[in-house]
């Protein structure tokens, strides 16, 4: 079983800060900044590729309250909302959860992203990714 199905079975203890029949959120162990908080189904899904709609959307919505609480609450200026596909992408609880980490200027938290679009030809790009 997961670590984190172990959580919500509550044979590992957490700090809870939203429970329901479908999704627990809780006080992420290694808090990035004050208030990071993760939100997960509480049936064992890996990723956003598995999960089933209704639920990722009871898991969203859950997310928005934690959001609108965290500003609230911490009076934080911003907040990232992360989640983590695959091993590759940093994912390292192997089961769905949505990281909400308050955000302040003074943080020094960074989320990098080089512009790499000279690489590319987006015509050809948007012909793969289109829907
Ligand atoms: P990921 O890297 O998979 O996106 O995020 C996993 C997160 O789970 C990490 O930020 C890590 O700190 C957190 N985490 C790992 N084990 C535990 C635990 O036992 N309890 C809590 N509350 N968080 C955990
Ligand atoms: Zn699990």
């Amino acid at each position: 079983m997961c670590i984190f199905c172990k959580i919500i079975n509550n044979e590992i203890p957490s700090k809870k800060v939203y429970e329901d029949e479908d999704v627990l959120a809780i006080l992420d162990i290694s808090q990035a900044n004050k208030g990071h908080t993760l939100v997960m189904p509480k049936k064992h899904y890996e990723n956003i590729l598995d999960i089933d709609n209704n639920i990722y959307l009871k898991v969203m919505e859950v997310a928005k309250k934690v959001a609108l609480k965290q500003k609230q609450a911490l009076n934080c200026e911003g907040i990232n909302l992360l989640n983590n596909c695959g091993e590759v992408a940093g994912q390292s609880v192997m089961h769905f959860h949505v990281h909400l980490i308050p955000r302040n200027k003074e943080d020094e938290i960074k989320f990098q992203f080089k512009d790499n679009s000279n690489k590319f030809d987006l015509d050809e790009v948007l012909k793969m990714v289109k829907l």
